[in-house]
């Protein structure tokens, strides 16, 4: 296959909740072998298709008509834009990676100790039990921390410093979906399912 294969897909899990954000690519892997089915809204309602019904219904739509598509060696085939999970125990999530990009927005570019949130390059990543006594590299015991806290802190344990956290750090269950889609084009058929606050979608739209 060929093509625009860059195309970003929304994925809901089978109660129609979005999970995530893949590219087209592992999109048509998870249609291929049936992990998941395409949504296709037409007039307002939406269509559950298998992968080969999405296949037949590509080759009928003479034009791409504004869609992006793959090319096969035979055919043109859309870029789904919603895919549905078919398994609900078999979550294609990616476990988020452990990079000071995801800590950053796991904890939403919020200082976890004064509660403010700041542009990254004011950020720090702090340890909470410092290195130096034992405390790990994880998810859970590294935060988002501004300069002046963490400088505050030092390598010191919060108490020792007065200070708290604003919550427990925990390793994120999935990459934090709303940062992701923010970032760039939103199709406006996932807007039926992302619960954006409305100035978020004011942005969108
Ligand atoms: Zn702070």
């Amino acid at each position: 296959m060929e093509g625009c294969l860059t195309k970003r897909v929304l994925v809901l899990n089978r109660l129609w909740q979005a999970v995530n954000v893949i590219g087209s690519k592992r999109a048509f892997s998870l249609l291929s072998q049936e992990h998941a089915r395409v949504i296709h809204s037409i007039d307002d309602d939406f269509h559950v298709l298998q992968f080969t019904e999405w296949v037949d219904y590509s080759i009928t739509q003479h034009s791409s008509d504004g869609w992006d598509c793959v090319r096969t060696v035979r055919w043109e085939i859309r870029v789904p834009k919603i895919l549905l999970l078919s398994h609900y125990d078999r979550l294609p999530m990616k476990e988020v990676k452990f990079t000071r990009q995801s800590l950053f927005e796991r904890d939403n570019f919020t200082c976890q100790y004064c509660r403010k949130t700041f542009p990254q390059k004011n950020l720090n990543l702090d340890h909470v039990i410092p290195r130096e006594r034992g405390g790990k590299t994880t998810w859970e015991n590294i935060v988002t921390s501004c300069l002046r806290c963490n400088g505050r802190k030092g390598n010191r344990l919060p108490h020792e410093a007065s200070m708290r956290l604003v919550r427990k750090p925990q390793r994120p269950k999935y990459r934090p979906f709303i940062n992701f889609v923010l970032g760039s084009d939103l199709d406006e058929s996932w807007l039926n399912f992302l619960n954006l606050p409305k100035n978020k979608l004011r942005q969108v739209g």
